[in-house]
């Protein structure tokens, strides 16, 4: 599998024999482009495609035969729009994982405490979600994933063991404070692009179809009007024998420290 250990191996080789063919049959410096454009497309590649498992391994959905998925929310918790969703969750009686900024907890602490007394999972969805965040040192993005956590535990305590990179994206420093962290880094197989797609029909459409045995949902509660379109996914999901459970179940990993 191409991860990027063995992709820097793989690549300090090719440069180290360029390197020797430069130097003992004075091949022309104009080699080397190809190799790096390379090297960076790949890098690119495993950082911004959360499926590769490039830098760090990530569950995306589950190896079943078994009508099942999961649903997962990101970007919460968010004054009405989450509640509204909690509501239609409950009315189709499933439960759901989300993700929640731990800088948006403060001040919406009674939603974060809905969301787990009603049996849905909470996972890390890091504390700042900031855009410069893949920019940031291990260090850094260790101390700002771990405030995070003491967020959430504060409000329901319970460590989280789930987590999703923001925007998906993944480095060589987040991948170290995952590890330190003893995360479980959940991506998705199913993305709605609910925050681009306006069209809700289009969104149903591209959400069920893509719907498979095993997948893992990506939505947002800070979507207004969500609930129309996932009502209609919850109902093909019936007509159509899937069964919704928790991702703890579905990937069988322990949701919590
Ligand atoms: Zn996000």
């Amino acid at each position: 599998m191409l991860t990027h250990r063995n992709t820097c191996i793989l690549f300090a080789v090719l440069i180290a024999a360029l390197v020797v063919l430069n130097i003992n049959y004075k091949i022309h410096w104009l080699w080397f482009v190809p190799v790096i454009v390379l090297f960076l497309s790949i890098e690119f590649y495993g950082a911004y495609f959360v499926h590769s498992g490039f830098h760090i391994k990530t569950i995306c959905k589950a190896d079943t035969t078994d009508k099942l998925v999961a649903l997962t929310f990101d970007d919460g918790p968010m004054p009405e729009r989450t509640n509204s969703i909690l509501n239609l969750l409950s009315k189709f009686n499933v439960k759901a994982t989300f993700f929640c900024i731990g800088s948006r907890i403060k001040g919406n602490e009674s939603i974060l405490k809905q969301i787990h007394e009603q049996g849905h999972l909470i996972g890390n969805h890091s504390y700042s979600h900031s855009n410069l965040f893949d920019l940031k040192n291990t260090s850094h993005m260790l101390s700002d994933l771990q405030e995070g956590s003491k967020e959430i535990k504060r409000v329901i305590g319970k460590e989280p063991l789930f987590f999703r990179p923001p925007y998906g994206v993944t480095t060589p420093g987040l991948a170290r404070a995952v590890k330190k962290l003893g995360f479980h880094t959940i991506g998705w197989n199913v993305r709605s692009l609910d925050t681009s797609i306006k069209d809700k029909q289009q969104l149903v459409e591209r959400v069920t179809k893509r719907i498979q045995p095993g997948s893992v949902l990506l939505f947002h509660d800070t979507v207004d009007n969500l609930e129309f379109a996932l009502e209609e996914i919850l109902n093909y999901l019936n007509k159509n024998g899937y069964r919704v459970i928790e991702l703890n179940k579905l990937i069988q990993k322990e949701a919590y420290a």
